[in-house]
């Protein structure tokens, strides 16, 4: 069995009811094999980033603890995104269900199919910050810390939804 790392996953949809579809993946992702979900974030609402004539997004963030690597994880959460029907319409565009692997370890990685840290991370705030209300120590591989970056993102809109708003989520199962 290899080594189990901290790997962080950004959830994002604002497609066919959105909370909905980011609580099935959470359940999805608490049922990875060899894998452990440690802890979920709140979700958050925010503007979307490209074209504006879209639902808001709807965003979390899970902590896993894995073994597996991170280009089967990415399989796992691209196999997670077609079993949501995934829509995707345009770049940037409206989608049923995002899957990104946001860290993994204090890994960096640059292959064809995977960038780690996830590309985007450090300039968005509906990923730093559920990232820091589980962590708010995070720190990037460099070792620049997510506290700092936050600080330095443009003001997205972002709103922390109340756990009343974000059905069934206290309720989900966690695999031990
Ligand atoms: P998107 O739909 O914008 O999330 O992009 C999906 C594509 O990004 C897939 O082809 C992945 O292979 C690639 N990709 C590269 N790095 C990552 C990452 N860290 N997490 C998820 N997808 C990634």
């Amino acid at each position: 069995m290899s080594k189990r790392v901290h790997a962080w996953i950004g959830l994002g949809s604002n497609l066919d009811n959105p909370l909905e579809q980011l609580a099935r993946a959470v359940a999805g992702l608490a049922t990875l094999p060899d894998t452990t979900l440690l802890h979920q974030s709140s979700f958050y609402r925010s503007r979307p980033m490209g074209p504006q004539d879209q639902p808001d997004f709807i965003n979390g963030v899970v902590l896993l603890e894995t073994a597996l690597d991170p280009h089967l994880l990415l399989d796992h959460l691209q196999r997670l995104e077609q079993a949501h029907g995934r829509v995707r319409l345009r770049h940037w565009g409206e989608r049923t269900l995002d899957l990104d692997l946001l860290l993994y370890g204090d890994q960096t990685i640059a292959t064809e199919r995977l960038t780690v840290p996830h590309p985007g991370l450090a300039e968005r705030d509906f990923v730093l910050r559920p990232m820091l209300e589980i962590d708010a120590g995070i720190r990037l591989p460099d070792q620049r810390a997510c506290k700092d970056l936050l600080a330095d993102c443009n003001d997205n809109g972002l709103e922390r939804l109340e756990p009343s708003e974000s059905t069934g989520l206290a309720t989900l199962p966690h695999r031990h």
